[in-house]
């Protein structure tokens, strides 16, 4: 499909997101956000019904609000004002089945992360993207915030010197009871394994917290070790991970995600420790960056700055002063998202916004990731040793 798509907005459908649900509101906000997308199409619930009571609140066009993905497909197709890409926010392991079914059919995707819940899906899901002349984003969400392409742009202009450690942490404090069997849906898809992929708390978070410190650092994996745990008594899948890694070149890295971890709303925290200086983001105060230098000097680097990078300009909206966070940081992912789609249909590079945005590849990497971590905390010979003296 190739359409000109520089002069509209362009058509949005959604898969999941209806009444109650959490993250398909945010990609609403977030697509609204720069009048680069129109929500037109959804099959928004599981429960038909549903779906089409929200679609209905929603203002949708009845005729375009579908029982499911296939039918929303096989809608869509016949439209000449079809959608141009469509935005999964549904439950993990539905991922890959929507996905392809809408690559297969030449729609670009917008999807959630864990790509999939297992690595053979996305294996095969990212191959299929590369052997298509199709775009998939997405939503690693941290890779929003301008002053996180700050930091990833100090140190790629080598303002830290060599890397030599990363400490990476998103600790949540909501599952730190057994609230999957107390009602609540969201948590009890989380900790089904069928429906999660293996990794608890390292697939749900970790996986952000991976794709941010590798963003920033630059650094590629290139082994690690792993220590998951279940605190909560009957839980089928880790709800605290910690995660060694070792990088190429030589960089270690330190990374902790947590379901239970209580008095932690949010607080992804990414530190990256050079020769010459460090960076410190914190997800709870995102307009700052924290640089700390050799010669003990510590600045603090506010966004909305004069100096900043294009990338991180590029990403802001408001001047310094006034909050910006989450919701531009998801919108930001969108409007990249919109730039790299016009590009492509207009056969030229995109700008800036449409640059360093999260695909498919990070997609799959991000799966590996949790497939290794999972498989490493069960080997049974990794290496625990008692201290002579404890
Ligand atoms: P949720 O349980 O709140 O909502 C899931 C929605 O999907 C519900 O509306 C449900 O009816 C619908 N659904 C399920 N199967 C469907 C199907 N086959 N067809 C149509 N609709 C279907 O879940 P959530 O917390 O919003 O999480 C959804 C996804 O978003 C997950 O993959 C999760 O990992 C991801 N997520 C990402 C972020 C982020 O920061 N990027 C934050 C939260 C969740």
């Amino acid at each position: 499909m190739s359409v000109n798509t520089s002069k509209r907005p362009l058509r949005l459908g959604m898969v999941g997101g209806g009444q109650g649900a959490y993250i398909g509101n945010i990609h609403r906000i977030a697509a609204r956000q720069d009048g680069d997308w129109q929500l037109v199409a959804g099959a928004f619930d599981v429960d038909a019904k549903r779906g089409h009571a929200f679609a209905a609140d929603e203002g949708l066009d009845p005729s375009r609000s579908y029982d499911d993905y296939r039918a929303m497909i096989h809608g869509e197709l016949t439209r000449d004002d079809k959608i141009d890409a469509v935005a999964i926010c549904t439950p993990n392991f539905t991922h890959f089945p929507i996905s392809k079914a809408f690559l297969e059919a030449g729609f670009d995707v917008i999807c959630e992360k864990p790509l999939t819940a297992t690595l053979a899906d996305a294996v095969a899901l990212e191959q299929l993207v590369r052997d298509s002349d199709r775009f998939m984003g997405v939503t690693y969400t941290y890779s929003g915030y301008p002053m996180v392409h700050e930091a990833r742009h100090m140190v790629a202009a080598g303002l830290l010197g060599k890397i030599r450690t990363v400490q990476v942490e998103y600790p949540l404090e909501w599952m730190a009871t057994a609230i999957e069997t107390a009602g609540n849906a969201q948590a009890a898809w989380r900790t089904d394994p069928n429906k999660n992929g293996r990794g608890g708390s390292i697939g749900d978070i970790g996986t952000h917290a991976y794709h941010l410190a590798g963003f920033v650092s630059g650094l590629i994996l290139e082994s690690l070790t792993a220590d998951l745990a279940t605190f909560v008594e009957g839980r089928a899948l880790d709800d605290n991970a910690h995660v060694m890694l070792r990088y190429r070149g030589g960089a270690r890295g330190l990374l902790w995600s947590s379901q239970v971890a209580l008095g932690s709303s949010n607080g992804v925290r990414l530190r990256v420790f050079g020769e010459k200086a460090s960076l410190t983001w914190f997800q709870e105060q995102p307009n700052e960056l924290v640089h700390a230098k050799l010669n003990g000097r510590t600045e603090i680097i506010k966004r909305g700055a004069d100096d900043l990078s294009e990338s991180a300009k590029a990403r802001t909206r408001t001047p310094p002063g006034h909050p910006e966070g989450y919701l531009e940081a998801f919108a930001n992912l969108y409007a990249g998202f919109a730039e790299a789609i016009r590009a492509r249909s207009e056969d030229r590079e995109p700008s800036v916004i449409g640059r360093d945005i999260p695909t498919a590849y990070d997609g799959l990497k991000g799966v590996a990731f949790v497939d290794a971590v999972v498989d490493s905390s069960a080997a049974s010979d990794q290496p625990w040793l008692t201290p002579v003296a404890v």
